[in-house]
């Protein structure tokens, strides 16, 4: 069997999520496991996440699937229902809906439930991706104070700026002069701005990318938040090449030998999630070592310099990511963030995941 495997440790999820408890101690917190898990696999995250008070998801079958696994939390919609019938699902089962324009509202209105529903109310407080503009949002909140078909209202909103200079008190004044109106719950926080801004805390936060270990803010190593990788990307050396001085690696010549080089060929390459743009100097671990990539990654394999470690051979273990390499260099590198690596993994659909249970 091809050797690449991402292990997901459910020991480090619930470390990452005791460490949110410990940030915002008294406000509910709200997994976010969309996007499969942020690619550690639905179920797995949720169950590593076990003592979250909600989980958030982004389509009803997500949401179906960690009911039908048992998962008795609330279950948030992240963008509500695209279509009327989700919406009666959505009653039955006790799923959280986000409710964040009129055409959503009216489908509610129409069906006539006889279940009420537990709404967020989303207001688009200068992201400008999903939700109520202010002005809309309290006219409309005032009218549905008191309607049968809900029973109970969260208002939210997401900050477009929490792990950058602007901070989110733009975003914040504009959500509160709303929300002070109402005796409603509040919802505001990302990662970012649960590490950033004790005050955004409120009722509920809604932690998604710390809970895997990576870091929410750029420039800000994880191991400084004191969280831990969720997942390590581990593969095998499967080839080894010895190179002269000019010789090249790999497509386009991209790389060429300064000196005699002992290379070594990975079995993981793009259409594994592995970014492609990861330049030569992306970092590795091998046998103990970190290294780092040459040349140009390939579809199926990725290349390294193993010139200084003689333990390394065909066989060795290789880590692309995880422990020794924060997926956030490697992200770095690539010119992206962590959150595209972790979900592009499971996106390939070709590698498997291993739980380590514990
Ligand atoms: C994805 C998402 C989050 C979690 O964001 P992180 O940056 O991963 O913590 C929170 N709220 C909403 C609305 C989201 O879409």
């Amino acid at each position: 069997m091809r050797p690449l495997k991402a292990f997901v440790d459910q020991a480090s999820l619930r470390h990452n999520l005791a460490i949110v408890k410990q940030l915002a101690p008294r406000s509910k917190i709200m997994s976010v496991v969309k996007a499969n898990g942020y690619g550690h696999g639905l179920i797995n995250a949720a169950h590593g996440l076990n003592d979250s008070d909600g989980f958030a998801v982004l389509t009803l079958n997500e949401a179906i699937d960690l009911r039908e696994h048992g998962f008795e939390q609330d279950i948030l919609l992240l963008e509500g229902a695209f279509e009327s019938y989700e919406i009666s699902i959505a009653a039955k089962m006790r799923f959280n809906l986000v409710v964040h324009n009129l055409h959503q509202l009216q489908m509610i209105e129409k069906l006539k439930l006889n279940r009420p529903l537990d709404i967020h109310f989303k207001i688009n407080t200068g992201m400008n991706r999903l939700g109520f503009s202010p002005q809309e949002a309290k006219e409309i909140l005032k009218t549905l104070q008191n309607k049968s078909y809900f029973k109970s209202i969260t208002l939210m909103t997401h900050f477009a700026t929490a792990d950058e200079h602007r901070g989110v008190d733009w975003q914040l004044t504009v959500f509160d002069d709303i929300a002070q109106h109402f005796n409603f719950a509040r919802s505001v926080a990302n990662s970012a701005s649960i590490v950033n801004f004790k005050k955004t805390h409120l009722d509920w936060v809604r932690p998604g990318i710390m809970l895997y270990g990576a870091s929410p803010i750029m420039g800000q190593k994880s191991s400084s938040l004191k969280i831990k990788p969720a997942m390590q990307l581990k593969s095998k050396i499967i080839a080894i090449q010895n190179l002269s001085k000019d010789d090249s690696v790999g497509y386009g010549e991209t790389f060429k030998a300064k000196n005699d080089m002992r290379i070594a060929v990975v079995a993981c390459g793009y259409a594994d999630g592995y970014p492609r743009h990861a330049p030569t100097g992306t970092p590795v671990y091998v046998e103990g070592k970190k290294t780092s990539t040459v040349g140009r990654v390939s579809m199926d394999m990725l290349y390294i310099d193993v010139t200084d470690i003689p333990h390394a051979s065909i066989s060795s273990d290789v880590e692309l990511w995880g422990e020794h390499v924060p997926v956030d260099e490697v992200a770095e590198k690539a010119g992206t963030v962590g959150y595209e690596l972790l979900c592009a993994i499971s996106a390939s659909k070709r590698v498997p995941i291993e739980i380590i249970h514990g």
